[in-house]
């Protein structure tokens, strides 16, 4: 949040002096209630701020959370007919794509938003967000394969950076393991590649959690938006 004038003054409107003129003359929206006062405060990402009717962004920014289902693919079109996001986003009028992408087979979290910038800085290397996944793999690996991958294991794309892994759950009878594993990175199918190399392949996989935004009990196949404060958490 940031008071008005600033705002205004940063999105080009004019000189933070004028812009206070502005609000004064009670030319200045936000979220369609007139502001002509000084001590207001807005956030360009979420609130819908205009002047003279005109919004000063180009388009609202959205932010949303969707818990996407195992058989849907994360791009706008699908050539074979597969199931896509946008077909459980009725209801969103802008046009969304995600943030970071999850396998056609993997569920779980998935942020969509229309802000490119927000984007590109939580899926830019060098912004190592941790991603948190179950991963549910075939026979019970021993505490020392899992180390390995603790540590950093080779892929055909270089050493893994550290990551984090612990038991989840544990099937005898089965032969299966659900383990929690939080990683830096975001290479392709790196989690399933990780589990390959120690011999134990993915048979589900679900992310949880995408820094500090929690997929928590979100219902499969539905969204929600992110609150201004999640927003203003993962910047
Ligand atoms: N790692 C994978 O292997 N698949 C995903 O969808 C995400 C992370």
């Amino acid at each position: 949040m940031e008071r008005l004038q600033k705002v205004l003054a940063q999105a080009g409107i004019a000189s933070r002096r004028k812009c206070e003129e502005i609000i004064l003359a009670g030319r200045v929206t936000v979220n369609g209630e007139v502001v002509n006062q000084l001590g207001a405060k807005a956030d360009p990402s979420t609130d819908e701020i205009k002047v003279d009717g005109k919004s000063i962004t180009s388009e609202k920014k959205i932010y949303i959370i969707f818990n996407k289902p195992k058989g849907v693919i994360t791009s706008a079109s699908d050539p074979e007919g597969r199931k896509v996001i946008k077909d459980y986003l009725k209801g969103i009028q802008e046009r969304v794509y995600p943030v970071g992408r999850l396998d056609y087979d993997t569920e779980g979290l998935l942020i969509m938003t229309n802000d490119g910038e927000f984007a590109n800085l939580l899926t830019h290397p060098k912004h190592h967000v941790p991603k948190t996944y179950r991963a549910t793999v075939r026979g019970i690996p021993h505490g020392d394969k899992l180390e390995k991958l603790r540590v950093g294991i080779k892929l055909e794309d270089g050493m893994t950076a550290p990551a984090e892994l612990e038991y989840h759950d544990i099937d005898e009878e089965r032969k299966q393991a659900t383990i929690s594993i939080t990683i830096y990175e975001g290479r392709n199918r790196q989690v399933r590649r990780m589990f390959d190399a120690i011999h134990h392949p993915v048979e589900k996989l679900k992310r949880v959690q995408f820094g500090p935004i929690l997929l928590s009990n979100l219902k499969r196949g539905t969204y929600r938006h992110l609150t201004p404060g999640e927003v203003q958490e993962l910047m």
